[in-house]
């Protein structure tokens, strides 16, 4: 018990540890996310490649990137350091399915090294469709897709080009091919148990009454939660949204958008978008304590 909303005992009992989904959990067990994946396959307008992706986390840091043998040696020192480590996310500074060998090295090599340490990872969706077996191959139990859209015409206004099949797409036929490939993504997920959440930010004027739509078609594929996030609009941190200058919600958009969706696919409400290289409890960083030098100077 102690679920929110309306979700399934089963799905609850798999979540319930889990300080991203728990409002319970998030005081007692840690996370951490280590950034392994620089590269990305898609552009959206908010991003500014210099810092981390907004598919998990907040804009405007900088993550010191790490090589997957680097990526082990960290988490196991934080696990031996921090004993409420639980989970180990991969979510940037790209696209953690844009880099698979980056990704999937550092999740083969934790699955064998720390079975205990439950893994997640976060994603655009674009490559999700060709990555499901490796996957499911290293017990990733957590996915996050980033869905801002349902329909390529808003789409359009999201996200200028994706890099697919060797070039460059751009416009409605980019933002089409991206949809399909989330929905399949999503839908082979469920198909295969991933328990999988969606991100979605919002950004007024683009996709505000639309994320109505898009929470109704995730809850159909399955999508266990559905997490709303407003767009950081910090120009200085690079966030520019094409050249116009789009701002971020007010706290009274978000929650109207979130309040609207209510009875569709269960909201996660506590999400701090946290940094791609995060460590400790939800809601404190100590990234700091572990960086590579210190974890050098711990042996
Ligand atoms: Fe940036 Fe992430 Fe979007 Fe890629 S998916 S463009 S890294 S916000
Ligand atoms: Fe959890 Fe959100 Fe932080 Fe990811 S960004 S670790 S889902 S609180």
């Amino acid at each position: 018990s102690g679920g929110p909303d309306d979700m399934p005992a089963e799905i609850w009992e798999k979540v319930k540890n889990h300080p991203c989904y728990s409002e319970e959990a998030h005081h007692h067990y840690a996370r951490m996310h280590v950034a392994v994946a620089p590269a990305c396959n898609i552009q959206c307008n908010y991003c500014n490649r210099k810092y981390d992706c907004s598919n998990e986390s907040r804009p405007g840091v900088v993550s010191q990137k790490l090589t997957p043998d680097q990526a082990v040696k960290k988490v196991l020192a934080v696990a031996s350091e921090i004993p409420q480590m639980t989970v180990l996310g991969i979510a940037g500074p790209g696209d953690s399915l844009a880099n698979p060998k980056k990704t999937f090295d550092t999740m083969r090599m934790l699955h064998e090294q720390a079975p205990d340490i439950k893994l997640c990872l976060s994603t655009n969706g674009l490559a999700l469709p060709d990555q499901v077996d490796e996957i499911c191959k290293y017990n990733i139990d957590h996915v996050t897709i980033t869905i801002n859209m349902v329909d390529p015409a808003v789409g359009e206004k999201i996200y200028p080009w994706i890099f697919w099949n060797h070039k460059r797409v751009t416009g409605y036929e980019a933002a089409k091919i991206l949809h399909e490939r989330q929905m399949l993504g999503l839908e082979m997920l469920t198909a295969r148990g991933v328990l999988t959440k969606i991100n979605s930010v919002l950004i007024p004027g683009i996709n505000d009454e639309h994320l109505i739509e898009v929470n109704r078609e995730v809850k159909k594929r399955g999508a266990f939660l559905h997490n709303i996030m407003p767009l950081i609009s910090e120009p200085e941190h690079g966030t520019v949204f094409g050249l116009t200058g789009q701002r971020g919600p007010t706290a009274q958009e978000l929650k109207a958008v979130q309040d609207a969706c209510a009875g569709g696919a269960n909201l996660m409400r506590h999400c701090r978008q946290c940094r791609a290289d995060a460590v400790g409890l939800l809601g404190e960083d100590r990234s700091e304590e572990f960086t590579l030098d210190k974890i050098d100077e711990m042996e």
